[in-house]
């Protein structure tokens, strides 16, 4: 029987898992088989206070992790495959077995969206990827392309200069969505090209990318663009299959919190990007994490004071 489990193992669940340990509550933390989430596939991040000099993001989510541990808390490298969240103690079971819980902390965050292009996912690995930090090396002295004209984007893009001999960002808009500072930099880099107002509609290549068909969304025209790396990042969706039917969820899936901290189940709390569409920030993940631990704390001090006294066992 556990007090706190908390599923997620980015920024949210691993501060989560730090002030649970410190309040001597052996949080049991199921990371995933990815673990570390989003700040695993980002290479260097700039705006984590504490870091003047920055911090890959991998080495920021280590140390972490190895925050928790030092005061307790039990991270697992797993899945969690189902939740119970209708019997108390909740029900979290996990490829490795099931737990039962007094309090679950939901720190799933989020997956990174693909296009959904014909080509995309038969040339995923094959020029197509997600990912800069684990493929750019790929692409020395290659043309690279990226998809999106957010900070995302324009980090990619940045990164991936090391690499490409050119990099063309293709954004659907005539204007990006990126912060001033990223989209100045994104902008003013030699290496760097738009094409605007155009969409991707097909990567194509017998066994590796070789060119991506565009559509101007302006004048319809299409034209045909040899490349030979294809980084699609246009944002991200929030990993709640788990929670259907268990936990209020928005139309795009986002978990539903009148706080940003409580969900609709007393004793199940939320932290980071399953639940937050505005800011998405590693710092304010980190701050939910703290908050969602704080509340779990509150809550089992209350349902101990309960069970003390004979009465329910739900507390509110
Ligand atoms: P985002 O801000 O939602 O931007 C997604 C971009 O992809 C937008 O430009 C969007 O176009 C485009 N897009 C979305 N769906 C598309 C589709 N189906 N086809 C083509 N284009 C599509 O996502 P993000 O860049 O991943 O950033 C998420 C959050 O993380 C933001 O708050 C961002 O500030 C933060 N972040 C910060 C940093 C940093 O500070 N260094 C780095 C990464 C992320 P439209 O513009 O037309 O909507």
């Amino acid at each position: 029987m556990e007090r706190v489990i908390i599923i997620g193992s980015g920024p949210a669940g691993l501060t989560a898992a730090i002030y649970a340990a410190r309040a001597s509550l052996a949080p049991r933390l199921f990371a995933g088989y990815q673990y570390g989430g989003q700040l695993m596939l980002t290479t260097e991040v700039e705006n984590y206070p504490g870091f003047p000099n920055g911090i890959m993001g991998p080495e920021l989510m280590e140390q972490f992790r190895a925050q928790a541990e030092r005061f307790g808390a039990i991270v697992e490298n797993v899945d969690v495959t189902e939740v119970d969240f209708s019997r108390r103690p909740f029900l979290v079971t996990t490829d490795s077995g099931a737990y039962e819980s007094d309090t679950v902390i939901v720190a799933t965050g989020a997956s990174a969206r693909w296009l959904g292009i014909p080509g995309e996912d038969r040339l995923r690995g094959s020029g197509v990827s997600s990912c800069a930090t684990c493929d750019g090396a790929f692409f020395k002295e290659r043309h690279i392309v990226v998809a999106g004209g957010g900070d995302s984007a324009m980090e990619e893009a940045l990164f991936l200069t090391r690499f490409g001999s050119k990099v063309t960002v293709v954004h659907r808009r005539d204007a990006l969505r990126a912060s001033k500072i990223m989209a100045d930099r994104a902008l003013g880099h030699p290496k760097i090209e738009f094409v605007w107002n155009t969409a991707i509609d097909e990567a194509r290549g017998e066994f590796r990318l070789e060119s991506l068909l565009l559509r101007n969304l302006v004048s319809g025209e299409t034209s045909e663009l040899a490349a030979d790396a294809l980084f699609v990042a246009i944002g991200h969706d929030p990993n709640t299959a788990l929670f259907a039917g268990q936990l209020d969820l928005d139309d795009h899936g986002y978990i539903v919190s009148p706080d940003g901290v409580h969900t609709n189940v007393p004793g199940v709390f939320v932290a980071g990007d399953v639940y937050d569409v505005r800011y998405k920030q590693a710092i304010t993940a980190a701050g939910m994490g703290c908050k969602a631990s704080l509340e779990a704390e509150k809550y089992l001090e209350e349902l101990d004071a309960e069970r003390a006294a004979g009465g329910l066992v739900v507390a509110s």
